[in-house]
């Protein structure tokens, strides 16, 4: 399940900072013709914790030659392409703030509970002490505590995931998360030019490999990225239209 923020437009509201995590930024980097319209349109508000620039350089660095038989030929592509824009500060690198300590275990926490939840279910054992679980939380954690750091200071900020479990723990604190299909969608708004049978085409391989969304937000046809106006402008999609 996928926490909708159901109070967003359809289309694309600026806000302070958009903290994309890694698995998002993949999927879009995936098609660097997406990747570039997406940083068009979120501009320098596009930002990344830490965690998630770290986990993107690891990728980065893995020698072409090693990358076939580690199964990272498109995952390193799409990191190579990543690092471009985290180098030349296309995508701002955020730390979580000293207060935000206290938040960190709470998530981490509810991360973890989320996946013990999952394991319990399909009947496999989990133990709560893992470290390499707690480390493949490390960059939703973060996007999550620096996107509390942004409200907490009176900005606005939304989370970019494609995970389901990460979603649901940024809307407990307070954070509204959109996804690939989401930002797809706000292209097309932005984008009259864009059909939408070729944004379905183009989710569908960005997301063939990783960044899967959860069945209840996956778009079943291309109507998840038509937009309601036909002409420049989109007053129809969403309620707060100018
Ligand atoms: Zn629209």
């Amino acid at each position: 399940m996928y926490a909708v923020d159901s109070s967003l437009p359809r289309r694309h509201r600026p806000v302070t900072r958009a903290l994309a995590d890694t698995g998002t930024l993949y999927t879009l980097a995936h098609r660097p013709k997406y990747l570039e319209m997406f940083l068009e349109l979120y501009g320098k508000t596009v930002a990344v914790a830490t965690a998630v620039e770290d986990e993107i350089r690891t990728v980065a660095q893995i020698p072409k030659l090693d990358r076939p038989h580690r199964d990272l030929v498109l995952m390193g592509a799409c990191a190579d392409r990543l690092v471009a824009k985290l180098d030349d500060q296309t995508i701002t690198v955020l730390e979580p703030s000293e207060d935000s300590a206290d938040l960190e275990s709470t998530v981490q926490q509810q991360l973890l509970e989320l996946d013990r939840v999952v394991a319990q279910r399909r009947g496999e054992a989990w133990r709560q002490i893992d470290t390499s679980r707690a480390k493949r939380h490390h960059g939703e954690t973060e996007s999550i505590l620096v996107a509390a750091d942004v409200i907490n200071a009176g900005g606005t900020a939304i989370m970019l995931t494609n995970d389901g479990g990460a979603s649901r723990v940024a809307w407990q604190q307070g954070i509204s998360a959109r996804n690939l299909r989401d930002v797809l969608a706000e292209l097309a708004c932005a984008n009259p030019d864009l059909k939408e049978e070729d944004l379905l085409t183009a989710f569908r391989e960005m997301t063939a490999r990783f960044g899967t969304l959860p069945a209840d937000v996956r778009p079943t046809d291309s109507s998840a990225f038509r937009c309601r106006a036909l002409a420049a402008g989109c007053r129809a999609c969403g309620p707060s239209a100018l």
